[in-house]
């Protein structure tokens, strides 16, 4: 391999090389570098970059690898969504109101990335505060697919798969609330995971609806994303909604992850799968259904969760509910952007909050605002609660009989920059196959299962709490089987 090429390597290709010392980490972030300045002009996945970081941080996990004190992924280049809190390093969540915030502290997840000795190359764009579906509400300027450019990356962990898809790193960190590391990872042909609420920590996440937001990984394969699970994971005390029971937990999800689907019962969730979901789409996902079943698993195809088609009525009340409530702390005094004309305090607020946020989180935090006050609080956010509550039985119910269950990432191909800007609902709708795994707190895993048109389609698998071994398991397994996932875009 020339050392030009090193950028393609995939987590597992590299870990080898660099264990073996067959090349360096200097080497390989300086072929990561090469490939970003050659491709993001046209991609633009990056909201900062950190050349002179990055090949210091190279140099370090060189030395460890030369003494022998190293873990798969030191070395390892890899990119940060920018709403995970950095020390030093700025964090804008793709906002005017925090262009200017440097974080005094590191989020857990990317810590234990830095401890494991990743190199951590820059910070990835995003639809602003992860409201978005496109990337396009970032306020300093949209993503554009590999793919297609002229096309979204999807949103809005759309930097973090973008820049991933592009070789412009070897891995990635999103962020999912509803939708949104899937989501992109399905617009962008590469492996997107949501893990169980509670799996990874928040702490350092800026928050966006605390109740649903959780840290996963991007990975060019599903191995590779299990290695990432594998730092990333684990109790933390400076997170009150981590699980305690992961105390003493010190699973390697990829032990058991070629132990095949032989055995194991899948189901179809018939209400995701209607008239809104493009032909190409449905076809490639029944496609790859049929193709768990030539390898041994059972196949229903008929499962129905019909409390699921509210998922996204739910999600929009919950979601921005507690949008309004995390993003009042953007007042102009603590932290971000202050408006520093003449006037009241009021007056301050007013406008620092009016210039600092974009059209799409004033939206939520007007909707949120709205649906918590007296009066509209029984009728929404209780009625919203409820939902939430049917949606997750359904889901015990039904893990109590499948193992997995699958439906599209995505109803459509990704779609044109600015075709949906004009529609929040048509935006919204992007995510109605991915919030009920949100709103039940489950792991879910989206990757390849077939190209229309040039253009990568999605296959969501969705397994039981902390189900993540399995689910891990069943995507290795589809991919082992077809080589989807060995298209790389030509930008
Ligand atoms: N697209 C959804 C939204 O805008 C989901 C976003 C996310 O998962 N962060 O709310």
């Amino acid at each position: 391999m020339k050392t030009n090429d090193l950028y393609e390597m995939t987590i597992s290709e590299a870990s080898l090389l660099l264990a073996r010392k067959e090349i360096s980490s200097v080497e390989l972030t300086k072929s990561v570098i090469g490939r970003i300045q050659q491709v993001e002009p046209k991609v633009k996945g990056f909201l900062h970059i950190n050349e002179v970081d990055a090949i210091a941080s190279a140099e370090r996990a060189d030395k460890r690898i030369q003494s022998g004190d190293f873990t798969p992924m030191t070395g390892i280049p890899g990119v940060i969504k920018d709403n995970m809190c950095m020390t030093g390093v700025p964090t804008t969540c793709a906002s005017k109101i925090l262009e200017n915030f440097v974080p005094p502290y590191t989020a857990t997840a990317v810590q234990k990335l830095i401890d494991s000795g990743a190199v951590l190359v820059g910070k990835a764009n995003m639809d602003e505060f992860a409201m978005g579906s496109s990337t396009e509400n970032s306020a300093f300027h949209p993503t554009h697919n590999p793919w297609d450019l002229q096309r979204v990356p999807g949103g809005s962990s759309g930097g973090s798969a973008a820049i991933v898809s592009a070789g412009e790193s070897l891995f990635a960190l999103g962020s999912d609330t509803g939708g949104s590391i899937r989501q992109p990872a399905a617009f962008c042909g590469v492996v997107g995971m949501k893990p169980t609420y509670g799996l990874v920590s928040r702490y350092g996440l800026i928050a966006f609806a605390s109740s649903l937001d959780q840290i996963g990984p991007v990975g060019k394969n599903v191995m590779d994303s299990a290695m990432i699970l594998n730092v990333i994971s684990g109790y933390d005390p400076m997170d009150s909604t981590s699980l305690r029971s992961l105390e003493n937990n010190n699973t390697d999800y990829t032990a058991s992850i070629t132990e095949g689907v032989s055995g194991m019962k899948i189901g179809v969730i018939k209400e995701m799968f209607g008239d809104w979901v493009d032909a190409p789409v449905s076809d490639a996902v029944m496609k790859a259904v049929s193709q768990f079943e030539d390898m041994g698993a059972t196949v229903d195809w008929d499962v129905s969760l019909p409390s699921t088609k509210y998922a996204m009525a739910a999600y929009y009340i919950l979601a921005p509910s507690e949008a309004s409530s995390n993003l009042a702390r953007y007042d102009g005094v603590k932290y971000g952007y202050s408006w520093d004309g003449e006037g009241s305090m009021w007056e301050g607020m007013e406008n620092t909050r009016g210039i600092g946020f974009g059209p799409e989180v004033k939206r939520r935090i007007f909707l949120g605002t709205y649906a918590l006050s007296a009066g509209y609080y029984d009728a929404y956010y209780k009625k919203a609660q409820e939902v939430r509550t049917l949606i997750k039985s359904e889901f015990e119910e039904a893990f109590k009989k499948y193992d997995i269950l699958v439906t599209p990432t995505t109803p459509t191909l990704p779609f044109k920059l600015g075709a949906k800007l004009s529609d929040p609902l048509e935006m919204y709708r992007s995510d109605l196959c991915t919030i009920p795994a949100n709103i039940a707190g489950i792991p879910a895993i989206s990757l390849v299962c077939g190209f229309s048109e040039g253009l990568p389609i999605g296959l969501h698998l969705m397994g039981g709490a902390l189900s993540e071994e399995k689910l891990l398991r069943t995507a290795y397994s589809f991919e082992q089987a077809t080589n989807w996932h060995d298209r790389t875009p030509k930008i």
